[in-house]
């Protein structure tokens, strides 16, 4: 039998940093990628809610890194009307 995966790193693990285009706060994405099963996966702003999408095999984890920066405390509203 062969182990070519290491059971315990199912996939790549991506982290990078974004600033929120709403409301300017600042957070670290986390995501598993696996190469042979994108999916899309949606993450929210921390602060205003704003979702964005990635590739991703599962729930991406999102850690807060500076607060909002444009002063206001409402959540962000998807105009889909
Ligand atoms: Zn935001």
């Amino acid at each position: 039998m062969k182990h070519a995966v290491d059971p315990g790193i199912p996939g790549s693990l991506s982290i990078f940093e974004r600033s929120c285009g709403y409301c300017g706060a600042r957070f670290r994405v986390l995501a598993t990628r696996l190469p042979d099963d994108p999916r899309k996966e949606e993450y929210a702003c921390p602060e205003c809610g704003k979702c964005y999408a990635l590739e991703a095999a599962g729930e991406p984890e999102v850690q807060l890194l500076r607060p909002r920066s444009d002063g206001k405390n409402d959540r962000y509203q998807e105009t889909m009307f």
